[in-house]
């Protein structure tokens, strides 16, 4: 299938071309088509698959049609769980969106009100936003929701885990009921199949979901280590590679952000940090940076680095282990991007084996171990599978393995529609679409 049959508009092809975009991924070409018509979407789908044109483009196909302003009251609004994703969405929407070119406000917390309020007073036809800070703005009076036509909620699984649940059910509550909402998931739970049933109007079920895919065009590998010290060492050694053009390497705490890319600078290394403790202007600074390839090795934390789109991006390290096994899936997907290949190299101590095991589980394979001659560890990790159990996961969240999507189709046929109906909760119809096909290779 190619875009042109997907019904967009000759300016959003234009833009398209121009991207690069030659072929839609599955998610647009389910998407985009039904999102055109009108129709409330329900889908289920990772960073990486492509997600963000699905939604943008209806979006700005509808921002094509000339229709009256009003201050502070746009036609489409986005809600994204962190700043990074926000701004990722919005230099997306510029590059494919050129043509069109739509007047937006970008309203995030940690950000200063003035320019936000002199945004709104400009009458955007598109806002782009974290939860809070739109909640903010809608108490102030100085957001209408009154004429939204398209409401999109991105990654809405994270703003429920980020504890955004009242601001969502707020911002809900203030826009029209017969506008359109893109519901856009990785996962979904009950809680989640809750909210899309309250907000959701006969909406098309897309199932983009699956871990495997991403995997596959990452390369795996563990090496075992002793302790804290061991890690820096073999770090050193394997950021030293010419492999590696630009890699992020993921710690447990902002503190061992900050102290590990002061090292590798030490080192002679173009280093620096990403936690959420940094102010937004040198959040934004150094997401520039990396972009530019000013910086080599990003040290970051898990939420501070959701969502970063770089292709350049050949390695990730795993320097801890994350404590929920679906955050490697998702640091890991930092890599491989847009059809590229990459490695994900991860570290683990003994005090880690059951955060290992956990996540081989849940991705349904074991990682390869390697040893560097002069690196070896003292002891092997004991990493034969539990006898009993299932992965813990994070709480709230659906259990997962590698054959994610075969379990993801189970509960979701239990959970939705949510057993308590309301108004707005209807049956759906279903697309279950294999990811094997997307031409990005995610
Ligand atoms: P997303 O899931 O929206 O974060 O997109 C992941 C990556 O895929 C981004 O780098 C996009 O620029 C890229 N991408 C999205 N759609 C396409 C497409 N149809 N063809 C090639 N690359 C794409």
């Amino acid at each position: 299938m190619s875009f042109a049959e997907l019904n967009l508009i000759p300016a959003l092809l234009k833009g398209i071309t121009e991207c690069g975009y030659t072929t839609p991924t599955p998610i647009q070409s389910k998407a985009i088509p039904e999102a055109l018509a009108g129709r409330d979407i329900l889908a289920s789908a990772q960073t990486g698959t492509g997600k963000t044109a699905a939604f943008m483009l209806p979006a700005l196909q509808l921002l094509s049609e000339p229709a009256p302003k009003r201050r502070g009251a746009p036609r489409v609004l986005v809600l994204t769980p962190t700043r990074e994703l926000a701004g990722q969405i919005l230099d997306a929407t510029r590059t494919f969106g050129r043509y069109i070119n739509p007047r937006f406000a970008l309203l995030l917390g940690g950000m200063p009100y003035r320019d936000q309020f002199k945004d709104l007073q400009a009458s955007p036809d598109l806002v782009v936003g974290t939860p809070g800070r739109l909640v903010d703005h809608l108490q102030r009076g100085s957001l209408d929701l009154s004429r939204l036509e398209i409401l999109v909620l991105d990654e809405a699984d994270r703003m429920l885990d980020m504890g955004f649940k009242e601001d969502l059910e707020k911002i809900i509550a203030g826009a029209p009921a017969n506008r359109q909402t893109l519901f856009f998931t990785a996962t979904l739970d009950r809680t989640m199949a809750d909210l899309a049933g309250r907000m959701l109007r006969q909406p098309v079920r897309i199932d983009i979901a699956g871990s495997k895919m991403t995997l596959e065009t990452i390369e795996q590998r563990l090496h075992v280590t002793d302790n804290r010290q061991h890690k820096e060492k073999l770090l050193q050694h394997l950021v030293s590679s010419p492999d590696i053009n630009q890699a992020i390497i993921f710690s447990a705490t902002k503190r061992d952000t900050d102290t590990l890319a002061r090292a590798l600078t030490a080192q002679g290394h173009r280093a620096a940090a990403l936690h959420g403790d940094m102010n937004q202007n040198a959040r934004n600074r150094t997401l520039r940076d990396l972009r530019r390839g000013k910086i080599k090795l990003l040290v970051a934390t898990d939420v501070a680095a959701r969502g970063i789109d770089v292709t350049t991006i050949s390695h990730v390290f795993n320097f801890d282990l994350p404590m929920f096994a679906e955050d490697y899936v998702h640091r890991i997907g930092r890599t491989g991007r847009a059809g590229a290949t990459g490695t994900a190299i991860s570290f683990a101590s003994a005090a880690e084996t059951a955060a290992l095991r956990r996540i081989e589980r849940y991705i349904g394979q074991s990682l390869p171990q390697q040893v560097v001659p002069g690196f070896e560890p003292t002891r092997p990790l004991d990493t034969r599978p539990a006898r009993s159990g299932r992965a813990p996961v994070r709480s709230g969240r659906p259990q997962k393995t590698g054959e994610w999507k075969g379990r993801g189709e189970a509960r979701v046929k239990q959970d939705f529609p949510p057993k308590k109906r309301t108004e707005r909760s209807a049956p759906v119809i279903e697309y279950r679409t294999r990811r094997s096909s997307a031409p990005t290779g995610r």
